[in-house]
């Protein structure tokens, strides 16, 4: 019998797959099938997940001063601005990339259970920080993922730095022209920490993807029958 192939890190995006259908989650992460070639969207000239890599490296470059500002971070001039400022002063720390094992401890990068990649962590005093991720794309009908996504990297951002009190989450929507912002302070935080350590567990000890057939996670799967037929109980676009 063939060995069962587990997952052994999870992310939040990671966690949204999951969530959506076990059988694509199974088909992307574990048995790594390359997504076909998709045609652009009309009247675009790339793709809206090559265009938001490349919108958030620029913001990273412009904050570190070895870059220069892209036009899709016209709207939120004053708060690059101000980043960069801030990020010459020493109190920026740019695109970190977390890791937490399964105690919620802090890990190497490459061995750990969760790993989470942050925009942008400001530290505003030894006791508070400003957790920023620039989001491109919409904003509507993201609320609730988007709203989890701050909890969790409030969450770990509190674990990491044990001394901060109270952290400001925000989402910058480079797009949609609006900053979403949540506060919470260390107990509210780690009230969090059950139930995504809950939803970690689940991922990274199944063992069975069953698929979960529906419209609304089908028309965006690739693994369907229109699709490279990996999976042929989806619903069909
Ligand atoms: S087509 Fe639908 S049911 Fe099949 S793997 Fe994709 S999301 Fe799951």
């Amino acid at each position: 019998m063939a060995d069962i192939i587990k997952p052994i890190s999870w992310s939040f995006s990671k966690l949204g797959d999951f969530t959506k259908c076990k059988l694509s989650f199974k088909i992307k992460h574990l048995d790594k099938v390359p997504e076909p070639e998709r045609p652009l969207p009309a009247g675009k000239s790339e793709h809206a997940n090559e265009r938001g890599s490349r919108v958030h490296d620029a913001a990273e470059h412009f904050v570190d001063g070895t870059g220069t500002f892209a036009k899709e971070m016209a709207d939120f001039q004053p708060e690059f601005d101000h980043l960069k400022h801030l990020y010459a002063a020493g109190k920026v720390s740019l695109e970190g990339e977390w890791g937490m094992d399964k105690d919620w401890e802090s890990a190497p990068w490459n061995s750990a259970w969760l790993r989470l990649k942050l925009d942008a962590i400001v530290f505003a005093s030894p006791l508070e920080a400003v957790v920023i991720d620039y989001k491109t794309g919409r904003k509507f009908g993201n609320e609730i993922k988007h709203a989890q996504q701050l909890q969790l990297y409030a969450l770990v951002s509190f674990l990491r730095y044990p001394e901060l009190e109270t952290i400001h989450a925000e989402l910058w929507y480079l797009d949609a022209k609006e900053i979403t912002l949540q506060t919470y302070t260390r107990d509210q935080s780690l009230r969090f920490k059950r139930s995504f350590n809950q939803q970690g567990v689940d991922l990274t000890t199944a063992t069975s993807w069953p698929a979960n057939p529906n419209r609304y996670s089908c028309q965006w799967c690739p693994y369907g029958p229109d699709g490279t037929g990996h999976c042929t109980v989806g619903v069909r676009k």
